[in-house]
């Protein structure tokens, strides 16, 4: 393997084993350094002799410092690993694995910031899925089975969308899927996509097939726009789409940029 490649492969964060090695190894030589500066300069006359106590000065940091460095490093690592998986806990939703809404949003909203300032603009999309008759699979079914068709339906959507892109539970039976740096045209593919994927997941409870359905609404954007105003026009969307029949999809086109000044006609 080149050198680039394993150093590529070198995990030096917080949750890194080699970053534990590597901290100690620096630490250690740190130590060392420090003490033999200390003893080879003499503060009163400030003169600098380079030390020959090396029993003192190398032998002791050597065998003292590497288990303390160790030991710390070590604990601070598991800190790093116990934080993130606590951070995942709390921003996931138990029974999809999606993001949870509260997760989705920050996400969503950090985004828009972020990119509200960018002078080339920014685009993408909002997309709300909520299922269709959900209510019909409970009292048919049972929660439980219920529950079965929301995680395949979540599986559904992760599977027809990008890895960057996020997908989150919103609530029930209703996600929100974003799409960042999605251009406008590419969304009514990504959210047919999405409604596909979900009439042709297999439910069947009890060996028989249940069709089920999803119902999706989309805001558009493709200059500075706020997660409240996306998530009012795609929820407003959503219910047109319930109202015009379900299992479709309605998606807002962003208002057309300024036509550029007529060109003055040459005679
Ligand atoms: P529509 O097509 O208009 O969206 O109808 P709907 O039945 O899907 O919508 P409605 O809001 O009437 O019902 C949503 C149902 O989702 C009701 C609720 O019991 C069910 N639900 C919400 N959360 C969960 C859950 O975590 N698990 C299960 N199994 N059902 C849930
Ligand atoms: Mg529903
Ligand atoms: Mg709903």
């Amino acid at each position: 393997m080149p050198l680039s490649g394993i150093l590529k492969e070198i995990d030096l964060s917080a949750r890194g084993r080699m970053r534990v090695w590597v901290v100690t190894a620096l630490g250690t030589l740190a130590c060392i350094a420090i003490a033999l500066a200390f003893d080879s300069y003499a503060f009163d006359t400030g003169e600098f002799q380079l030390s020959d106590t090396w029993f003192n000065n190398i032998v002791i940091p050597l065998i003292l410092a590497p288990p303390i460095f160790y030991y710390l490093l070590s604990k601070l690592r598991e800190l790093a690993i116990a934080h993130d998986e606590l951070v995942n806990i709390a921003s996931t939703d138990s029974l999809t694995s999606c993001l949870n809404r509260r997760a989705f949003t920050a996400l969503v909203e950090g985004y828009l910031e972020r990119v509200a300032n960018r002078p080339e603009g920014a685009e993408g999309a909002l997309l709300i899925v909520d299922i269709d008759h959900f209510k019909k699979i409970n009292d048919t079914f049972g929660h439980d089975r219920g529950d079965d068709a929301l995680r395949a339906i979540a599986g559904a959507i992760r599977t027809s969308v990008r890895e960057i892109d996020l997908v989150g539970r919103l609530g029930g039976e209703e996600f929100g899927v974003f799409l960042p740096g999605l251009s406008v045209a590419s969304t009514t593919g990504v959210a047919e996509r999405i409604r596909l994927a979900i009439r042709d997941t297999i439910f069947a409870p009890g060996g028989r097939r249940h069709k089920l359905s999803a119902s999706i609404g989309g805001a558009t954007f493709n200059h500075a726009a706020s997660y409240a105003e996306l998530y009012n026009t795609a929820d407003k969307l959503l219910y047109a789409a319930k109202r015009n029949g379900r299992n479709r999809i309605e998606i807002r086109q962003p208002p057309p940029a300024d036509p550029p000044p007529r060109q003055r006609m040459l005679h």
